[in-house]
């Protein structure tokens, strides 16, 4: 997005001088012209025989130079433009790199088994996203044998969120229905809130959906407990029923906004339930993957320009640390603060008993004799006290 507001940026640099040239020089050539023609006229009003004047023949010498002058400073002008154009070539170039293919290790997608998880993978994006026609025609040409059973949950939530964006609530309530005790197993909120929804929009209907808002409180009794308070403001939200809720202090109920959150709070909880992550996990490769590459680029260019490739050796690492932003976090890590390193299975973090962490290899680093002083309080104890840290 940088990339394209940056070349935005210089493009419409290029046409404000563009604009302003093509004024500027309409201006000077008409007054140019105006002046030619002024000189015309009076050359035309004297005596045809007459001999050209000394005041003529400057009038007319001045006017050939200012002529000159002009029609230069246009041409240069004319130019510039033309710099400040392939000036734009050069900006599309430095922002958008056309040559990633290195970053790509060939291997990756080599094999027929990685090719399937790729391909798999794409098919369960199309399927999240509904595409299911897409999706079909890439399990036949890939010869992937996804099982209907795979594809039908997917399908099933993407019908009840077709239907909650029609704000048709029927769908997602008796799939909420059918799922109660594992929806309540997780803590999940969404059946009162699909029932808080149905509530407000009969509300919402006046005095006319009057008898069957109060008849449709009462299936509320199942969720007095934790939701007392939201069932409170329902339940006070009654007394507006015939004025309608636009101008009292239950008008909130009415913000449209709770429409999104509901398709959220499905989304999530049905995904939770069925094993699946919230969001496709192709989006979050290619998004996290968007985020890295210029750091992944810039560290290459270094790496050439100082012609050190080899430092880079360890296949599954990246060279450095790509911070993806607090939407690609998903647990933990420590960097072991001695060697600067983060932590892995082969070297855990391990706690002293004075509380400070560091790594395996560092404690064993540091342990003299029996004995490791903290590189921090520096309390001394034995490395037999310390602790594995599970993150
Ligand atoms: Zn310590």
């Amino acid at each position: 997005m940088d990339a394209c507001l940056s070349v935005q940026k210089e493009v419409d640099k290029v046409l404000g001088k563009f604009e302003g040239i093509k004024t500027h020089s309409a201006r000077t050539l008409e007054e140019l012209i105006d002046s030619l023609n002024n000189i015309k006229h009076e050359l035309s009003a004297a005596d045809h025989h007459t001999e050209l004047n000394r005041v003529h023949q400057l009038i007319l010498g001045s006017a050939q130079n200012r002529t000159k002058d002009i029609l230069t400073r246009v041409s240069n002008e004319h130019k510039d433009i033309h710099s400040s154009v392939s000036k734009i070539g050069k900006v599309i170039d430095k922002n958008f790199t056309s040559e990633l293919i290195q970053l790509n290790s060939e291997q990756t997608f080599e094999s027929p088994d990685r090719m399937r998880l790729l391909n798999e993978v794409i098919c369960e994006h199309f399927l999240r996203q509904g595409m299911l026609d897409i999706a079909e025609n890439l399990t036949e040409e890939a010869g992937l044998d996804m099982l209907d059973s795979a594809k039908e949950p997917f399908i099933e939530i993407n019908q009840i969120l077709e239907a909650l964006k029609r704000k048709d609530l029927g769908p997602a309530m008796a799939w909420a229905a059918r799922h109660r005790e594992q929806l309540q197993a997780q803590n999940s909120s969404l059946e009162f809130k699909l029932h808080r929804l149905r509530f407000i929009e009969l509300i919402s209907h006046g005095s006319a959906k009057q008898q069957e808002a109060l008849a449709f409180a009462k299936s509320f009794s199942r969720f007095a407990q934790g939701h007392a308070k939201e069932l409170q403001v329902l339940m006070g939200s009654l007394l507006f029923i015939r004025q309608g809720l636009e101008h009292t202090p239950y008008s909130h109920l009415l913000d449209p906004i709770q429409w999104d959150d509901i398709c959220d709070v499905f989304t999530q909880d049905a995904c939770a339930l069925l094993g699946l992550s919230v969001e496709s996990p192709l989006t979050v490769s290619i998004s996290a993957g968007c985020v890295a590459l210029p750091a992944l680029l810039n560290i290459r260019q270094v790496m050439q320009q100082r012609q050190c490739q080899v430092v880079w050796t360890a296949k599954d690492e990246l060279p450095i640390e790509v911070d993806l932003g607090e939407n690609h976090r998903y647990h933990s890590i420590f960097a072991c603060p001695i060697l600067r390193q983060q932590t892995s299975e082969t070297n855990p973090p391990v706690r002293l008993s004075c509380g400070h962490a560091i790594s395996r290899d560092s404690l064993n680093k540091l342990t003299n004799g029996n004995k490791i002083k903290c590189p921090y309080c520096p309390v001394e104890s034995s490395p037999a006290d310390s602790k594995q840290l599970y993150l």
